[in-house]
């Protein structure tokens, strides 16, 4: 079966004859041409918006579809998402400390719904770009005139021998869910006096101050709970996000209770053997009593198969437009895209979103868009009232994402406890506005 972009009401459109994708300006062109026979044939008008199809509906393609949106009506948006609600990685490192339930993590479509987006509950398998075409899962197609792909990430099993993706016992909870809540029942179940290992991969990966946000919200849990247990990190790299801050905070919380081994120091893990949750390093091997592996990433499977992810197996774009440097019409956006400085984080994704979307629609009209400015801001964790940032400002430079020197920063080192405390409150605010905004 092949279909068109299903009308707003959600019923696949049946295919027409295709011809190239009209630019939205012929399409009003054509229409203010022929307002009599649009009067007598309205289903025309439908038709002619030009459809832009979102691929995941995640921070990134929610983010965007909606913004596409509400920047022109003119578009017809069509997000294609298998999942009927969205698990949100913000936030699950404290599901997994035991101070939030996962529920509160979880956000439906129904938002974007009423915004008039058109949600499919499918998978993309393929896609034709010569032909502007999708493939779904169920076999049927979707046209569009320009597509965005926002799929996330996908784990690089293969890179760690001895790892088993089906076995349960070396839990990544990379991707928030049913693998959160395995790690989080895992730590439950760990006696006093056990050892928590976490491996963290090197760069590029989702989340950079995500492992070190981890460790410290686990070890706030050992502390209340098993306060004879210990918390190793060990770390395919010699550096990472907010370092400074971390450390001087596990000093000052959890002095003893967390230590952190870096790849010259023998961080790097280069076998597992699940059987007995053995992780073993150039130096010598760690047998844990939970083990969390977060294995080394790579762009969500589609974007390989759409062929837009290069050999790093992220995605290059340009960064005015995020448009694909390997497939044309094709805009690749949130953590699958090779986006320079910018990391991969929720706010980064939906600071991209917005400004693709505007590109997007002003691509249509035949016009050039204008070099974005996009802002990130990653939040921390390392107690309930200690909150930690580091922000940046980004703009297109020599064909990259080039972070705008002197306007970011981190918190200070020597903060008082109710500067801490204050961040940890903003924290919160932005996750709230951040899911409304994509999702509510
Ligand atoms: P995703 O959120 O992964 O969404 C991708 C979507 O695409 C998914 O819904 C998936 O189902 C869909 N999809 C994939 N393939 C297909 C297909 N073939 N067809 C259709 N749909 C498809 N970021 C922050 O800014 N702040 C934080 O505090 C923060 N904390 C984090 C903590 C942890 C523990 C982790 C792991 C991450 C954290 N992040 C944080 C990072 C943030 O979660 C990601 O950067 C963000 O989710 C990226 O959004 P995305 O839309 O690119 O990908």
């Amino acid at each position: 079966m092949r279909t068109s972009a299903p009308s707003p009401n959600g019923s696949p459109r049946t295919g027409s004859k295709r011809s190239a994708p009209p630019s939205r300006r012929a399409v009003l062109k054509g229409l203010a041409a022929g307002s009599a026979t649009i009067l007598a044939a309205p289903p025309v008008v439908a038709q002619a918006r030009p459809p832009v199809v979102v691929v995941g509906g995640g921070f990134a393609g929610a983010s965007c579809a909606r913004a596409l949106q509400r920047q022109d009506n003119a578009l017809a948006v069509t997000l294609v998402e298998p999942n009927p609600r969205y698990t949100a990685c913000p936030f699950s490192n404290e599901v997994i400390a035991g101070l939030r339930e996962l529920e509160a993590q979880q956000f439906g479509y129904d938002g974007l719904r009423r915004d008039g987006i058109t949600v499919v509950q499918r998978s993309v398998t393929g896609l034709d770009a010569q032909a502007r075409r999708l493939r779904l899962d169920d076999g049927s197609d979707l046209d569009y005139a320009r597509l965005v792909l926002a799929p996330g990430v996908d784990f690089d099993f293969e890179a760690i021998p001895g790892y088993d993706a089906a076995a349960e016992a070396l839990p990544h909870a990379w991707k928030a869910g049913e693998q959160t809540l395995l790690l989080r029942r895992q730590l439950e179940a760990m006696e006093d006096g056990g050892l928590v290992v976490i491996a963290a991969p090197a760069n590029p990966f989702r989340c950079p101050p995500g492992p070190y946000e981890r460790a410290s919200l686990i070890a706030h849990y050992l502390k209340a709970h098993k306060p004879r247990s210990k918390l190793i990190i060990l770390d395919a790299k010699d550096a990472f996000s907010k370092q400074r801050l971390f450390e001087a905070a596990w000093q000052e919380l959890y002095p003893g209770l967390v230590e952190w081994v870096s790849l010259s120091f023998g961080g790097r893990v280069t076998e597992v053997d699940v059987a007995t949750k053995t992780l073993v390093t150039e130096f010598g091997s760690h047998s844990a009593a939970v083990a969390n592996v977060i294995p080394p990433q790579r762009a969500g499977a589609i974007a390989r198969t759409a062929g837009v992810a290069d050999r790093t197996g992220w995605c290059p774009i340009d960064p005015v437009t995020f448009e694909s440097r390997l497939v044309p019409g094709v805009h690749v956006i949130g953590d699958a895209a090779i986006a320079g400085a910018m990391p991969k984080s929720a706010f980064a994704a939906n600071a991209q979103a917005k400004a693709c979307a505007a590109a997007v629609a002003t691509l249509l009209t035949g016009e050039q868009p204008a070099p974005p400015k996009l802002i990130n801001t990653c939040y921390s964790l390392v107690a309930p009232d200690y909150g930690i940032s580091i922000a940046g400002v980004y703009h297109p430079s020599n064909g990259l994402l080039a972070e705008v020197d002197g306007a970011g920063g981190v918190s200070p080192l020597d903060a008082p406890p109710d500067f801490r405390a204050r961040e940890a409150t903003y924290a919160a605010a932005w996750f709230e506005t951040i899911t409304d905004e994509a999702f509510g």
